[in-house]
């Protein structure tokens, strides 16, 4: 028997208040263990499907499964729990600043009962170990560089043990240096077999790391499949012209 898909959505439709389409029925579908890199241009409606698929956007249509589970669209209650396998990284880190990054790795998992004190920060310190920041277990944020504060905000959202990990542009704030370091953990998180969906302007981890990659415009999926066929042969005009403007940055 086929496992359910970790992540399935059906005709997704987000109408934001002033008029504008931010999805126009898209399908999305995220298999276990597999990692998917999204990209699109400005405005296309990348940040409105990740975030929608954790609950933090609601759709105005459309369905979402979670691990076979059927997730009605805007139960918070539901999502809240939704959320607990389902990570999330942003472009901005998110981390709390009146918080060690300790602190910030044990919050949720402690509060939500994930798992008990002692094990959230054996956890936490192994994970800040993994990523060469044990020492700044006892830091504020912002002692750190915008890469160590992005490489704790991915290991925060592992400190929750979740099913899936989605990524919204998570080295698009970082300086090209420091870039290479987040770009390394997020690919050993892909080694280890999380389930990831990434938006990424990074097209090196798309085609080196991704399984599938899934091209946006307009609120609409314009094209999906093996990164490297799309990268080097797009088949519409849409991706062939987007892939140079990136080139040209
Ligand atoms: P992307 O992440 O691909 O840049 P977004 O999902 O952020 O695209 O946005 C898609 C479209 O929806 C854009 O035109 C954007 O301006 C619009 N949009 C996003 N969030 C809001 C909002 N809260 N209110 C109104 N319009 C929004
Ligand atoms: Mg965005």
């Amino acid at each position: 028997m086929t496992e359910a898909p970790a992540i399935s959505a059906r005709g997704l439709r987000r109408v934001f208040g002033n008029g504008v389409v931010a999805l126009d029925d898209v399908d999305f579908d995220l298999h276990r263990g597999e990692v998917v890199s999204i990209v699109g241009p400005s405005g296309s409606g990348k940040s409105t499907l990740i975030a929608s698929l954790n609950g933090l956007e609601t759709p105005d249509a459309g369905e979402i499964t979670i691990a076979g589970e059927r997730i009605p669209l805007g139960r918070e209650r539901v999502w809240r729990r939704v959320r607990q396998e389902v990570g999330m990284v942003f472009q901005d880190y998110a981390l709390f600043p009146h918080l060690s990054v300790l602190q910030n790795m044990t919050l949720a998992p402690v509060r939500r009962g994930r798992m008990r004190r002692a094990e959230a920060d054996g956890l936490a310190m192994d994970l800040l170990a993994r990523v060469g920041l044990a020492a700044k277990a006892h830091a504020r944020p912002i002692e750190l560089s915008g890469g160590q504060q992005q490489r704790v905000a991915i290991v925060r959202a592992l400190a929750m043990r979740p099913k899936v990990l989605l990524f919204d542009e998570p080295t698009s704030a970082l300086d090209p240096e420091t870039i290479r370091d987040v770009l390394e953990v997020m690919q050993s998180v892909a080694r280890d077999g999380m389930t990831m969906a990434v938006v990424t302007h990074e097209l090196g981890f798309a085609r080196e790391i991704a399984d599938r990659l899934v091209f946006m415009a307009d609120g609409r999926v314009i094209e999906e499949g093996r990164p490297a066929a799309l990268l080097d042969n797009p088949r519409t005009q849409r991706l062939a012209d987007f892939l140079r403007h990136l080139l040209h940055r």
